[in-house]
């Protein structure tokens, strides 16, 4: 298979895809780490250079348990010294479970018969996001089935809908997508929305066993797919997500895939994807399915702390498919986004809180079934900074994690001020008064710790300004 660089829509020219199987396993077999080799890697990641295929390889194959702590630690130290102690909080919206695809590990597959098929109403999902902004929350990831019904100018409706929504002091900010991949067209319709992050994962990025998993369906072929991110940049959305579902395939080759789908966005369109998510596949209605490659609990938080020094300067997202244990751990290892309070049956945000999860309704099984407000409680508890921050997208800052990562300064600027005026407006208008008195002192540190006397003026100047009734302000 023949390897390129170029830009997918190139008029006249065939197809041609940028994973290269046979190349990627052979980088693989070719990875000898030794400790030398480790620590040199580790040490160019912290100087902020994203790691080529082979460096990658060298961190996936190393068995050294004293090797394995270094890669660990190294993640750790980018995340306290790069990105700080702000974690980035959302919740998912499943739109609708119709689904034309019969991908075999989940839920809403075509061949579930189980599965209750529903597609929210507006007015039902009106009534979802209020349930939503009454529990504090500002962004979003609304998510679909595949199907003729969740065309584009169905999306684009649905995110237009969702960002009308306002509640008391309730509003949504930020609307994330995760839908199967559309024509340029279409990707242009969503953008006109004003969507933030398109996400798709690629589920494995191992031609054969991608076929495998995906026997029917537009799901089916595997490179209008790996393609599709290069669709919605040629739409001008240069805001995506990309991931693999982990259990698919051997998880060292995804996280491979994952690179070089990163170099790949990097050297056609400058830029990098926003986000990388690495669900591993959980519990599903009908489950029909059996893997020799599902990764354990120790192989998970090492592929994400190496994710983590390969591509140092992308937001990593960690759902509540995991359980806390497994969030609280590998959060340290430099993930900046999860969800709270989540929810996966369509329908279910205005049911009441304690109902048992009806896998008949929703996709998979979510283990970490916390509240928003509990999550936010226990981050507090360890002195991190829960954010909602949406400013760089409606500023126009597009790459703020590159930013984040790159420009001196631009976290004390921006990110902490943000994530501080946004707990803030949680704190006064969702939070109960243990979390509110936790809240508050957590923001006095971190305002302390600013040096910017005028920046901490202008803080404490908005937080009165937010206590007397304002909302929404962000530097
Ligand atoms: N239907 C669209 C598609 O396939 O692209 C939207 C995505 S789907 C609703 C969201 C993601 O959930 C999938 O891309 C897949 O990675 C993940 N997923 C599916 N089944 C899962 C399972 N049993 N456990 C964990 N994650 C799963
Ligand atoms: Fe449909 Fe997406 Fe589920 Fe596949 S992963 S069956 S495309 S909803």
């Amino acid at each position: 298979m023949k390897f390129i660089t170029q830009k997918y829509a190139i008029a006249d020219e065939p197809m041609k895809v940028f994973i290269d199987a046979e190349e990627i396993i052979s980088i693989l077999n070719d990875a000898k780490p030794d400790k030398h080799i480790v620590k040199d890697i580790i040490d160019k990641s912290l100087n902020k250079t994203r790691l080529s295929m082979q460096e990658t390889a060298m961190l996936t194959n190393t068995s050294d348990p004293e090797l394995i702590e270094m890669i660990k630690e190294g993640a750790r130290t980018i995340k306290r010294n790069i990105y700080g102690n702000r974690i980035v909080l959302f919740a998912p919206l499943y739109i609708g479970n119709k689904c034309i695809n019969n991908c075999k590990y989940c839920g809403f597959r075509a061949s579930n018969t189980d599965a209750v098929r529903k597609t929210l109403s507006d007015e039902e999902i009106i009534n979802e996001i209020k349930a939503l902004e009454d529990n504090g929350q500002k962004r979003l990831v609304l998510v679909y089935g595949e199907h003729d019904q969740y065309n584009p100018e169905y999306i684009a409706h649905t995110v237009k809908l969702a960002y009308s929504v306002k509640k008391g002091h309730g509003e949504i900010r930020r609307v994330n997508i995760n839908a199967a991949p559309l024509e340029i067209e279409g990707f242009k319709t969503v953008k006109e929305a004003g969507i933030g992050t398109f996400q798709i994962f690629q589920e494995t990025y191992h031609p054969q066993a991608y076929t495998s998993y995906h026997l029917r369906g537009k799901k089916a072929n595997y490179e209008y797919r790996l393609t599709a991110l290069d669709r919605a940049m040629e739409a001008g959305i240069d805001d995506v997500g990309i991931g693999a579902l982990f259990g698919l395939y051997d998880w060292r080759f995804e996280v491979l895939g994952l690179v070089r789908h990163t170099n790949h966005l990097e050297a056609c369109y400058n830029v990098g994807p926003h986000t990388i998510s690495f669900p591993r596949i959980k519990d599903a209605s009908m489950l029909d399915f059996g893997s020799k490659y599902m990764v354990n609990d120790e192989d998970f938080a090492k592929l994400i702390a190496i994710l983590r020094l390969a591509v140092p300067y992308t937001g990593m997202i960690l759902t509540a498919r995991e359980p806390k244990i497994i969030r609280d751990e590998c959060i340290n290892y430099g993930v900046s986004q999860i969800d709270g309070g989540t929810k996966l049956e369509l329908g279910s945000y205005t049911k009441s809180v304690n109902e048992e999860q009806d896998l008949n309704k929703g996709q998979f099984r979510i283990n970490d079934n916390r509240s928003l407000n509990e999550i936010i409680d226990e981050l507090l508890d360890h002195n991190m900074l829960p954010s909602f921050c949406t400013a760089c997208y409606r500023l126009g800052r597009t790459g703020e994690h590159f930013m984040e990562f790159s420009v001196p300064g631009f976290i004390k600027r921006y990110c902490t001020p943000n994530a501080i005026m946004t707990l803030a407006e949680y704190l006064i208008d969702y939070a109960p008064e243990i979390t509110s008195s936790k809240g508050w002192k957590v923001i006095e540190n971190n305002i302390n710790d600013l040096q910017d006397e005028k920046l901490k003026d202008k803080i404490r100047d908005n937080i009165k300004r937010l206590k007397s009734g304002e909302r929404d302000l962000y530097f």
